[in-house]
């Protein structure tokens, strides 16, 4: 047998060596998120975002299906969870369960909706009041900012008078900043202007405490949550299609989106572990780009994208189709290079 001190490795020698440290890295990180998803106390937070007339879905393009559900599809999931014995949790019962170790009931669901839109109030809350069904939804303070005016279709923020009304009716109205910015992008200061100002906003039109925050465009980092935490919040919500549990942090509450264009078959498919595994590895890759180039340059440029031809076919199977050739591709190339620089 040769001595290890014998053994010279020259540059590509190591650098194969370094990529397969890696390729082991990401295959730990894929195998941890599959066991995640398979505890046995996992809570399912959904989140939604515009629930529309089925008239007005069915014009929908493919992008659009994503961030709005037919106002029919909404009841029939609804109905569905309820029929296989699912609970509805508040986030008050959420953040008392991963704080106090307060019990939950089994199969737990938590509702919620980003941005504060009008078809909260108009279509989801009477679908909701009708079967006794609590949700949060997380308004964004500033009605003319971006989100609310762009987009193929766009709908106004619910205006102060149903805010109101909202949360009396069981829809839980709490924060999603005030301009809808990547908020680990901007300076500490502007930052916690934005969580700070839309608390303070929120709970004058609502005469309750506004206790919860909602990430926007998911853009975050621990220095985001810590200030979140500073300005007063006892709770997060994140959006990295995943499912949380009994070891998650109540300042980092893991959701996925419900897509609109999912049939009640795919909706029931899409809540299984499997599924929300391959989901949340699609997210986790999806963060890489703004990491890179930062979310300025990654904004526009994801625009671009999506209005693109290629943009309607960046969806999940064919995602997840992408990520397999691509996974495939580089581990036979690896084992190429392996062969090639020991032989
Ligand atoms: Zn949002």
């Amino acid at each position: 047998m040769m001595p290890f001190a014998a053994i010279h490795l020259g540059p590509l020698q190591i650098s194969v060596l370094a990529t397969w440290g890696l390729v082991i890295l990401v295959i730990g990180i894929i195998l941890r998120i599959f066991l995640q998803e398979r505890r046995k106390d996992r809570i399912l937070c959904l989140l939604y975002h515009r629930v529309v007339p089925a008239d007005v879905y069915a014009g929908f393009k493919e992008r659009e299906r994503i961030f709005s559900v037919s106002a029919e599809q909404f009841a029939a999931q609804l109905d569905w969870l309820k029929d296989n014995g699912h609970h509805f949790v508040t986030m008050d019962q959420v953040v008392a369960y991963l704080k106090e170790e307060t019990p939950l009931p089994d199969k737990p669901v938590f509702l919620s909706f980003d941005d504060g839109c009008e078809s909260v109030y108009s279509q989801a809350l009477p679908l909701l009041t009708q079967r006794n069904i609590p949700a949060t939804v997380f308004v964004t303070t500033d009605a003319d900012t971006w989100i609310f005016n762009s987009g193929e279709y766009h709908e106004r923020r619910m205006t102060e008078e149903e805010i109101k009304p909202c949360h009396e009716g069981g829809i839980q109205v709490h924060s999603h900043a005030v301009s809808h910015r990547g908020l680990n992008e901007m300076s500490p200061a502007d930052a916690l202007h934005e969580m700070v100002e839309s608390k303070r906003l929120l709970s004058e039109w609502i005469s309750d405490d506004v206790r919860y925050f909602s990430i926007p465009l998911n853009f975050y980092n621990s220095a985001t949550l810590k200030l979140c935490q500073e300005a007063g919040y006892d709770a997060v919500c994140v959006c990295d299609g995943a499912t949380t549990n009994g070891g998650t942090s109540a300042f980092r509450i893991r959701r996925f989106i419900v897509e609109g264009s999912w049939g009640i078959r795919q909706f029931e498919n899409s809540l299984q572990p499997r599924s929300v595994a391959q989901r949340r590895v699609i997210s986790f890759l999806k963060k890489v780009p703004p990491k890179l180039l930062g979310e300025k340059r990654w904004m526009p440029l994801r625009a671009r994208i999506f209005r693109s031809r290629l943009g309607p076919r960046l969806n999940f199977p064919n995602l997840r189709r992408a990520v397999l050739v691509a996974g495939f591709a580089v581990f036979c190339g690896l084992l190429a290079v392996t062969f090639v620089a020991f032989p």
